[in-house]
């Protein structure tokens, strides 16, 4: 088995150049005691700001997305071969904020996964189920369809360059986290998924990260778990305190 512990952080729509350089700052001044690997995603106005800055540090910048087409008349849009002409090693795909508000389906993310890895980009996949299905029992369901539409059509040699994130939407931003068991729970679920429709090496190598309200009180108890490697930060990434204890927590 030769997983990682993996903590990001997912920055959003926050933090100016500035602000982006005074935490950055403050992250590389931290101590990090556990043996988590260590991403921050800024804005992509910043990632250029973001890799300089941490050039021969440990860590690293994902990008919060990418389009999937290679170039062309896509106003605004940002593809792969940009993110990696400034550095970029890791795209978060298929957040439930770019699933909600910008209308990102499957098959749309399949096409995002092939071009990411097709530049050599390893992917932070995010997936998880909204509080009706949760309600309604459907849970694992929803979160089977997500994986199987999306990812499921990669080889396993494919499934190195992917680290998945499982963040229940009713989780995010709310202050409410899914618990301990509900994250192993799941976890276990998405490992047995992954080793039916693969084998099992596929299934013990991939790192699963949980997101959704993970801070420094709650951080040790969720990454005790067997099947959770990881989290998937978002509003205790923008203090370096906190992430960093975060980080800390395995
Ligand atoms: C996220 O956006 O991926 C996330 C987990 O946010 P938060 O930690 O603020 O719930």
């Amino acid at each position: 088995m030769s997983r990682k512990h993996i903590v990001a952080g997912n920055w959003k729509m926050n933090n100016t150049q500035a602000e982006t350089t005074a935490l950055i700052s403050d992250l590389t001044q931290k101590e990090k005691t556990s043996n988590a690997e260590v991403i921050i995603a800024p804005t992509s106005i910043n990632l250029y700001t973001a890799v300089s800055q941490l050039e021969g540090s440990s860590i690293q910048v994902a990008a919060q997305n990418m389009h999937q087409a290679e170039n062309g008349a896509y106003t605004g849009e940002i593809s792969a071969s940009m993110l990696k002409d400034v550095g970029i090693q890791t795209v978060i795909l298929g957040h439930s904020e770019r699933r909600a508000y910008f209308y990102e389906n499957d098959t749309l993310l399949a096409q995002k996964v092939n071009t990411a890895l097709s530049h050599g980009l390893r992917i932070i996949f995010c997936f998880g189920e909204e509080l009706d299905d949760r309600k309604n029992g459907k849970h694992f369901d929803i979160v089977e369809s997500q994986l199987k539409n999306a990812i499921f059509h990669l080889t396993s040699d494919q499934w190195s360059q992917i680290i998945l994130a499982y963040e229940p939407v009713w989780a995010i931003g709310t202050g409410e986290t899914a618990s301990p068991e509900q994250a192993q729970e799941m976890h276990a679920f998405i490992r047995k998924t992954v080793s039916e429709s693969y084998d099992v090496t596929t299934a013990n190598n991939v790192s699963i990260l949980y997101g959704g309200s993970v801070k420094p009180a709650n951080a040790k108890e969720i990454f005790s778990k067997p099947d959770v490697d990881g989290g998937l930060i978002g509003g205790a990434a923008l203090k370096a305190d906190d992430f960093f204890a975060i980080v800390n927590a395995f």
